[in-house]
C-alpha cells in the first residue's frame, strides 16, 4: 500500500510546557514510524515552536496547530493566523474538528476559507468530518459525511488535495470510549473516497490518507487501521500518554 498511514496525536487543551516537551521526546525516542508512516503531534497553539523544533530534524516526526484564523491578519485579539501557524515551523493544522463546529460555532463556510489560508501558507491540513449519533440512528451517515466535505471543499483544486488528510471521527465516538467498529470504519471511509474519485479522480482518491478518530486505543488501533480504507488514526486521550500513543503507532 503506498497511501501514507499516520498517527497523529490531537492533545486538545492539555499539557502544559514542560510536560507537552516531556510527552514528545518521549515518543520521538520509541517510536520510530516507518518509509510509509508519519506521526503528527497536534498540539496547543504556545506550544508549537518547540515541539516543531524537537519534530523538524526526527525522520516522520511532524507538528500540527489545532486551528487557524480565517483570516491572514488583523483586529482579531487572541486568535492565531495560518501565517503565523506556518511561521513557528508547524506543517499541518487541524480544520473542522468537531469540537471546534460544536464550540466555536465552525461553519462549512468558514472552514473553507480557513482551508484556503492554510494551503495557500503551505501548511498541509488534516481536515475533520463526522456525524452526530443522531444522524447515525436514522441511517443518514453516509450523505450527511459527504456533504460536509462538498460544502468546505467546493472549489479546491485537485492539485490542492495532495496536501489533505482526512480525518472521518463519528461524533458520538469521540472521548466517549464508544468506538466505531472497524466495518463501520471501513464503510463510511469507502464511501469518502466514492466521493474522491467521483470529485477529483483516481489519483486524489488513491493518494489521501484518511484517518479514523473516536477512541482509538492500543487495543483497538490494529484492527481499525487494518481496514483497507483506514490509514491510521487521528487519536485524543490517547496521545497523552507515550505508552499508549507508542503502541498506536506500533499498529500502523
Ligand atoms: C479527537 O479528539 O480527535 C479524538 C478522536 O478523541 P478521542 O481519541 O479521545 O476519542
Amino acid at each position: 500500500m503506498s497511501r501514507l498511514q499516520i498517527a497523529a496525536g490531537n492533545w486538545k487543551m492539555n499539557t502544559r510546557a514542560t510536560d507537552a516537551k516531556q510527552l514528545a521526546k518521549e515518543v520521538i525516542e520509541r517510536a520510530k514510524p516507518g518509509k510509509h508512516a508519519e506521526v503528527i503531534f497536534a498540539v496547543p497553539a504556545p506550544f508549537l515552536i518547540p515541539i516543531a523544533e524537537l519534530t523538524e530534524n526526527e525522520d516522520g516526526y511532524y507538528t500540527a496547530a489545532q486551528n487557524c484564523h480565517h483570516e491572514t491578519k488583523g483586529a482579531y485579539t487572541g486568535e492565531v493566523s495560518a501565517t503565523m501557524v506556518q511561521s513557528t515551523g508547524a506543517d499541518f493544522v487541524v480544520l473542522g474538528h468537531s469540537e471546534r463546529r460544536e464550540y466555536n460555532g465552525e461553519t462549512a463556510d468558514i472552514l473553507a476559507a480557513k482551508l484556503r489560508h492554510a494551503l495557500d501558507e503551505g501548511l498541509q491540513v488534516i481536515f475533520c468530518c463526522g456525524e452526530p449519533l443522531g444522524v447515525r440512528e436514522q441511517g443518514q451517515q453516509n450523505d450527511y459525511v459527504v456533504q460536509q466535505l462538498k460544502d468546505s471543499f467546493g472549489d479546491l483544486h485537485e492539485s490542492q488535495m495532495r496536501d489533505i488528510v482526512l480525518a472521518y471521527e463519528p461524533i458520538w465516538a469521540i472521548g466517549t470510549g464508544k468506538t466505531a467498529s472497524p466495518e463501520q470504519a471501513q464503510e463510511m471511509h469507502a464511501n469518502i473516497r466514492a466521493y474522491l474519485r467521483e470529485a477529483f479522480g483516481d489519483k486524489v482518491a488513491d493518494d489521501t490518507s484518511i484517518l479514523y478518530g473516536g477512541s482509538v486505543k492500543p487495543g483497538n488501533a490494529k484492527e481499525l487501521f487494518g481496514q483497507p480504507d483506514v490509514d491510521g488514526g487521528l487519536v485524543g486521550g490517547a496521545s497523552l500518554k507515550a505508552d499508549d500513543f507508542v503502541q498506536i503507532i506500533e499498529a500502523l
